[in-house]
């Protein structure tokens, strides 16, 4: 019998799509010229990045001129945080807001700028993973240089309030930036109704290719580079374009548009299946479950089981899923998030991730709930 295989790790990173690599194999072949070159092939790639560009800005609601190309989420997410302390420090502004559940490319940078003089608080969240706009509130300062609300988490999907988030920060005049990573292929996102001053993209999260990411940076913002070099990105971001993956990342965002409520709605329902399948067997919590969640995440904790130990069979079974974040797999740190909702440590050892897209079938969903239950009969518990 072949091996199944069934990917259920899209938090992760998703599978290139056929129009992605499409996009990107012309500058990956023949048109491999460099986009500051003033020669044809240049020309050639120039039009590619900016093409990408305009239709990121349209995908965002933004001006081409605020979409600045990186490589990758963590970037950034690191030159929105690193870039505006550094450009506001001199002022007096020093104090970082943001939440108890970002990804580490928030929090490690954070707890990094301590060290150069930052001061960070952390906003908690309830028990289903979401914060209190009203705590950023009352946290701003007249120091206060910037707040970094994530749109969505990675591990859970839980969505923040970030419209209101934004809201306040307009009001109290504090640079508002969130790491939309995760959310990007699931809402309709237009910065300026966002009241966003930055924000976070990354192109593997959503069918583009690992590496590229975007910093939407609004017009105005003071931020400064992270590194010196050529005068690409507006002098912002120097270093050759990698002008295939931007070509990527560009067809990926358009890709986003045409079926995206339907994709949407299959996707919710697989979900929905999956979780009522998990839920049969006993012990079996859902994370986040009365929270505004993204379509596909579904974090589970299982009682008296070992998460890593259940994440090895099920993939001795074919079946690709997650402990927690990608990020913390590996290291047996219990996951942050769970932790900042009140999960007991005893059922975050038991938790595993599953993020499921429209490249599943209701046939995989099945298939995982049985192997699942199987598993956990037989030796799943600790
Ligand atoms: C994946 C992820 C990142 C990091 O993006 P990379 O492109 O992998 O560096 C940052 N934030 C969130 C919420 C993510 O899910």
């Amino acid at each position: 019998m072949e091996k199944k295989f069934i990917y259920a790790d899209n938090a992760a990173s998703t599978r290139i799509s056929r129009s992605v690599l499409d996009a990107m194999m012309p500058y990956l072949t023949d048109n491999f010229g460099n986009a500051s070159a003033v020669h044809s092939a240049g020309r050639k790639a120039r039009r590619a990045v900016e093409t990408a560009r305009e239709k990121t800005a349209l995908y965002l609601g933004c001006d081409p001129s605020e979409i600045f190309f990186t490589g990758g989420g963590t970037e950034s997410d690191n030159w929105a945080i690193r870039g505006v302390f550094s450009a506001l420090r001199k002022t007096g502004k020093n104090h970082i807001i943001t939440t108890a559940v970002e990804h580490h490319a928030v929090l490690h940078t954070c707890e990094a700028l301590k060290k150069e003089g930052a001061e960070i608080t952390y906003i908690p969240v309830n028990s289903d993973g979401v914060i209190n706009p009203e705590d950023v509130r009352k946290a701003i300062t007249d120091r206060t240089a910037l707040v970094s609300v994530m749109y969505a988490n990675n591990e859970t999907g839980v969505i923040q309030p970030v419209y209101e988030t934004g809201r306040i920060c307009a009001e109290k005049g504090v640079l508002f930036h969130t790491d939309a990573v995760q959310a990007v292929p699931y809402v309709q996102i237009n910065v300026r109704e966002l009241n966003a001053d930055l924000l976070s993209m990354s192109g593997h999260k959503f069918h583009g290719p690992s590496g590229s990411g975007v910093l939407y940076i609004k017009k105005g913002t003071p931020v400064s580079q992270l590194m010196s070099g050529g005068a690409q990105e507006s002098g912002m971001r120097p270093g050759t374009e990698n002008t295939a993956a931007i070509a990527g990342l560009g067809q990926a965002v358009s890709d986003l548009w045409p079926d995206m409520n339907e994709r949407i709605e299959y996707i919710t329902s697989l979900r929905n299946r999956l979780e009522k399948g998990l839920l049969q067997t006993e012990g079996v919590q859902i994370n986040g479950s009365g929270a505004d969640r993204l379509p596909g995440h579904s974090s589970v904790s299982v009682k008296n089981a070992d998460g890593e130990k259940l994440l090895l069979m099920m993939d001795l079974k074919g079946i690709c899923a997650s402990a927690g974040s990608a990020c913390t797999s590996g290291n047996s740190e219990p996951s942050h998030v769970l932790k900042a909702m009140n999960v007991s440590n005893e059922l975050i050892k038991g938790s595993l991730r599953f993020s499921v897209d429209e490249n599943n079938t209701e046939d995989d969903i099945d298939y995982i709930v049985e192997t699942f239950s199987d598993i956990i009969k037989k030796s799943g518990r600790m």
